[in-house]
């Protein structure tokens, strides 16, 4: 008797080029992606993955040449000069296109959304949905690319966005990068229903923090995530309203994911993607960094997002010396005891020397600790945010100076929005924060250079 083939349905994860005025790949890698893309695969999905943030690509390197990169998986990708959509450019600096050439992005497409012998063309391709991952609301461009791409390949798939952007501008997402569907928020269960709806297979449980292993994206490094959001609610930043406040996940699994990528690609380098890796860390960050000491993996990690100081004490400190943390990053934002009042109370001044010294004597370097400053937020003026600078710079520390950014769905957000310069709620490319678009008589883009040239003459530059 002969047996049938089961056919399993395909999709295709895109992570979209990036249009801004400047890219720098810290870790960025699209795990939110990759995560959903591990679900459906555990849920019988063929997965097929183009990212064009790829630093990597043959063809893109023979016409741009090799991006920079570092050994612990950051660096440049391609990037090419493009013009700024909307007129003049309102600042001195260029905008571009960052990813791999445009021939190479729709080629690799094709081949994902094309026949192949499990799966005979249905139409003009075989591919039964497209999922598009989207990060910061200024870069819809790229992701508006994505999908066009998709369209002039296959117009009758199903394309479908998630992320920030789409979560935060579902409609903006819907009309003008023109997806037919659009996930805000998790996956679970809104999303699974949804497949469920048109015919395709639907997940029976919520995806875990594992991601597709086999893909190129985790050569050179890994992401990992313990647990998800934040108990804080600071009114500039959006972590509730993309993961609807804190929940805690599990150091067994998350450390068991960390050793499936590092087995697979022989990496040591993982960034954390929490925003808050240290809330209730004697259950949960403990035990997760102490069964990477039990276990000598030899792991080292970094933290682009900032953690909370007030977690740190001499024990914890020595703890993440001891598991292979190679820096620590500390959103200071601002000396100004008020600012802290209105804006988000993530912290006491008084815990901070405290936490610098604990690191210090566990065996971080003053280059190895970060500040960060935030400038340009509503109303702010020059003197406040050089008052910032130095009283970071007093902990002798590196002082990094992060531009604000308005963000849809923050407490912030209606200010912003009346007292912008741009027209932020029909533009989400003027939420750029290149643009500065605070910026106002006390706080000005020159205001701003003078700032960050004063983190730079602050900031110790050898090692201790
Ligand atoms: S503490 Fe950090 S992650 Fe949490 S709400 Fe404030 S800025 Fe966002």
């Amino acid at each position: 008797m002969c047996k049938r083939k089961r056919i399993r349905p395909r999709v295709v994860l895109v992570t979209p080029p990036v249009y801004d005025f400047a890219f720098f790949d810290l870790f960025s890698r699209p795990y939110g992606l990759l995560r959903v893309g591990r679900w459906l695969a555990d849920a019988g999905y063929e997965v097929c993955h183009v990212n064009a943030l790829s630093p990597y690509d043959r063809r893109s390197v023979r016409l741009y040449g090799s991006p920079k990169r570092y050994r612990n998986g950051t660096g440049k990708t391609f990037r090419r000069s493009v013009e700024w959509p909307l007129g003049t450019v309102p600042v001195r600096r260029r905008y571009a296109r960052y990813g791999i050439d445009p021939a190479s992005f729709a080629e690799l497409l094709a081949r994902c959304l094309g026949p192949s012998e499990e799966k005979p063309a249905r139409s003009r391709g075989a591919a039964d949905l497209v999922l598009v991952g989207t990060g910061m609301t200024y870069w819809y461009p790229g992701v508006r690319e994505a999908v066009r791409t998709v369209r002039s390949i296959d117009p009758a798939v199903p394309v479908v966005a998630g992320g920030v952007y789409a979560t935060l501008l579902p409609e903006h997402c819907r009309r003008v990068c023109g997806v037919d569907h659009v996930v805000a928020g998790d996956v679970w269960p809104g999303f699974a229903e949804w497949l469920g709806s048109i015919g395709l297979p639907a997940p029976t449980a919520p995806p875990e923090e594992r991601v597709l292993v086999r893909d190129s994206s985790w050569i050179d490094a890994g992401i990992v995530r313990l647990n998800r959001g934040c108990p804080f609610r600071c009114d500039y930043c959006a972590s509730d309203a993309l993961s609807g406040g804190f929940s805690a996940g599990a150091p067994d699994a998350a450390f068991s994911a960390a050793c499936e990528l590092a087995d697979r690609h022989g990496i040591r380098d993982f960034a954390f993607y929490d925003d808050a890796l240290l809330h209730r860390a004697e259950t949960l960050f403990d035990d997760f960094v102490l069964r990477v000491i039990r276990a000598d993996r030899n792991f080292r990690f970094h933290l682009p997002n900032a953690v909370h100081l007030c977690h740190i004490d001499r024990t914890r400190a020595r703890l993440m010396h001891e598991g292979g943390f190679q820096e620590i990053r500390f959103g200071f934002e601002s000396d100004d005891e008020m600012f802290h009042r209105s804006h988000g109370r993530k912290f006491a001044s008084g815990q901070v020397g405290e936490a610098v010294e604990s690191l210090r004597s566990a065996g971080f370097t003053s280059r190895s600790l970060t500040f960060y400053v935030l400038a340009g937020m509503p109303g702010q003026h020059l003197d406040e945010v050089i008052d910032a600078v130095m009283g970071a710079a007093s902990f002798g520390v590196r002082v990094g100076v992060a531009a604000f950014s308005p963000v849809p769905l923050t407490a912030l957000w209606e200010k912003c929005v009346a007292e912008s310069i741009y027209p932020l709620a029909e533009e989400p490319l003027y939420h750029n924060n290149s643009l500065l678009p605070m910026r106002s008589g006390a706080f000005s883009l020159e205001a701003m250079t003078e700032v960050r040239r004063l983190a730079h003459e602050l900031s110790p530059r050898d090692a201790d």
